[in-house]
């Protein structure tokens, strides 16, 4: 079908202006392409999990060996060589893509890989920020302030909806724009850029096997990109991966708290649905895996209920504070700060108070009987030093005996899906048959690249990279 009644025609539209959907934008404009930025939130809250996030990248220190490291990452799930060659590459050169730009970038305190023991793993060489800093959207602050000087124009409020088509060819995008379609012409690409699907129940049930979980960043992750690319024959890659985390979920927010800060004397545990342990709660969580029986699963996974008492509640908060780790939607966009003490969230009814862990089995809905049969089993291995059922480390093994107890339900928080469109090492979408769609690319979380395990900063990492790739492939082309 032809259509001749465009609203806005230019060289690249790209839809998301987060890392990746910024980095293409920049690059495109940078290789002498026209570029507009269609963005479905409004400037206050635009940016999607970029913005919220710690906004630093990891240190790719040897494309050789970090490609290696990939591999490795991906276990049985097997990536394209091309594309594990085109990340090493491509990662590798972040850091000198933004000083490029004109920032000021510089390494964020001292992190080792959480997966020494992989091939490879030596790449890793800890994380880059802006400003050598976490969170408080400097990344995404950087980027914008690129995209101004640029002149690139971004519509806000303006989410793109359907792909528009000829003869097999994306050739543009119909947003929404004041609630009237608006219809962009792209003539060299589409990038989708949108994010991904966390906030969208169905897919996640569908997807990630998950009921209903919290989020951690922007409601706007709510994979439009992946349907719009759906609907035009994309194929899929690696739907059911993804990234936890334990927190609390509350009702006054959309998002929910990452508890990262159960830190100090972990005097707490997790317990199921019937109120029995079932994990050591010290395993180091590797972005959303854990090793656990000898292999590694994605970890959290299922709905528990974060137990402690009060001499846990008293030695600090449960939240980290905003000048320890400014990340979060809650933290960053409504500029909540949890309490030091805690007391005011247990006051508002976030945390479950009781004086009995009888009280308290009945609150978070536990039967009778077996949260306490847990703690007096689990205070016993705190006593001996030995958690005999799950190894967790001798030194965490703080007894739950000062009462008042204290729990909530973790979801757990899902921080960001990682599959969506499958695509290649030039960031154009696939179809059914493996073949690129003229004029269709993906880059970020609309469709990362990692199909199992993944490191710190590699999410921010992956959506630099392949956006400039999908930018700078856009702008050599013409529909
Ligand atoms: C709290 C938190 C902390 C994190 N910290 C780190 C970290 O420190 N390092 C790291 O590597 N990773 C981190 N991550 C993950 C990382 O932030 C993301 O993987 C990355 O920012 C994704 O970038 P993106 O551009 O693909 O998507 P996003 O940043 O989510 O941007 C997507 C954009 O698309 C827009 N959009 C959505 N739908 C449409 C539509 N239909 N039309 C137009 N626009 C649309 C959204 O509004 C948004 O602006 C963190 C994530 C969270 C939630």
């Amino acid at each position: 079908m032809t259509d001749t009644s465009w609203d806005l025609e230019t060289d690249i539209a790209v839809l998301g202006c987060g890392a990746a959907g910024s980095a293409a934008a920049i690059e495109g404009h940078d290789r002498g392409a026209e570029v507009v930025i269609l963005e479905k939130m409004p400037p206050a809250t635009a940016g999607g999990n970029t913005r919220v996030s710690g906004g630093i990248w990891f240190n790719n220190r040897d494309p050789e060996r970090a490609a290696l490291y990939l591999e490795s990452l991906c276990g049985g799930f097997k990536l394209p060589q091309p594309v594990i060659k085109a990340w090493a590459e491509e990662t590798a050169a972040n850091t000198f893509w933004l000083t490029g730009l004109g920032a000021e970038v510089g390494p964020h305190a001292d992190y080792t890989p959480e997966y020494p023991e992989l091939p490879g793993s030596d790449a890793y060489g800890g994380y880059m920020g802006i400003g050598g800093k976490i969170g408080n959207a400097l990344l995404f602050g950087f980027l914008q302030s690129a995209i101004r000087q640029r002149g690139i124009e971004i519509l806000h409020e303006t989410p793109g909806q359907e792909l528009i088509t000829e003869n097999g060819r994306v050739v543009g995008v119909q947003a929404v724009r004041a609630g009237k379609p608006f219809r962009v012409r792209a003539h060299r690409g589409v990038v989708l850029a949108t994010g991904g699907f966390e906030n969208n129940p169905e897919m996640v049930a569908d997807y990630l096997g998950m009921a209903d979980p919290p989020t951690w960043g922007t409601p706007a992750s709510t994979g439009d990109g992946h349907k719009m690319a759906m609907r035009i024959g994309a194929d899929l890659w690696h739907m059911d991966n993804m990234m936890a985390i334990v927190g609390v979920r509350t009702p006054d927010f959309h998002a929910a708290f990452a508890t990262m800060g159960l830190v100090g004397p972990k005097g707490y545990i997790y317990v199921g649905p019937d109120g029995s342990r079932f994990v050591d709660e010290d395993v180091q969580i590797r972005h959303g895996h854990a090793l656990i029986h000898g292999r590694y699963e994605l970890y959290p996974l299922q709905k528990a209920h974060v137990v402690f008492d009060e001499r846990a509640r008293r030695a600090g908060p449960l939240v980290p504070p905003p000048e320890y780790m400014p990340v979060g939607w809650n933290t960053v966009i409504e500029k909540y700060v949890w309490s030091d003490d805690n007391l005011a969230e247990i006051e508002k009814g976030w945390i479950v108070k009781a004086d009995t862990l009888a009280e308290l089995e009945r609150k978070l809905g536990i039967p009778a009987g077996g949260l306490e049969k847990s703690v007096t089993l689990y205070n016993r291995y705190c006593a001996a030093g030995e958690d005999e059922q799950f190894g967790r480390a001798a030194a965490t093994l703080i007894p739950l005996d000062e009462p008042p107890f204290y729990g909530f339900t973790s979801g757990p928080i899902l921080a960001w899906s990682n599959g969506g469109p499958r695509r290649n090492e030039h960031s154009q979408v696939l179809n059914l048959s493996g073949e690129p769609i003229p004029g269709l690319y993906a880059a970020g979380t609309v469709s990362s690249t990692y199909s199992w395990c993944k490191d710190g900063g590699f999410h921010i990492a992956d959506a630099l990279a392949f956006g400039r790739v999908a930018g700078r492939h856009a702008a050599q082309r013409s529909n």
